[in-house]
């Protein structure tokens, strides 16, 4: 079976790369940000807003080096559930994205 797909090209994957890379720098430092403002300011609410944001904050990291890995490895652009292509179109609008758009809704539920 052939599949005739867009993948990537490797100016393109230089491109996502890049902006993966600096979105890591941006998250990075946000986390440590965070985490490094350890005064108690003794409100449950802010603790538990800054809990919420550390841990949104490591979410995205994740999938930050989930995509620079699969870069790496040259799965990238491909659905890790059907082995599908993932648009193109869809991969500039979530550079992360992992599955693609039919796997992600059942993904979901
Ligand atoms: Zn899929």
């Amino acid at each position: 079976m052939s599949v005739d797909i867009e993948v990537p090209d490797q100016g393109r994957l230089a491109g996502l790369r890049a902006s993966l890379s600096e979105d890591f720098a941006t998250q990075t430092t946000r986390l440590k940000e965070l985490t490094e403002i350890s005064a108690d300011t003794g409100d449950p609410g802010e603790a538990h807003n800054r809990a919420a944001l550390v841990a949104a904050t490591r979410h995205n990291l994740e999938q930050i080096t989930g995509a620079l890995r699969r870069i790496a490895e040259g799965s990238y652009g491909r659905c890790e559930k059907c082995t599908g292509p993932i648009p193109a179109e869809r991969l500039e609008v979530l550079p992360h994205a992992r599955f693609c758009v039919p796997c992600q809704q059942k993904h979901k539920g």
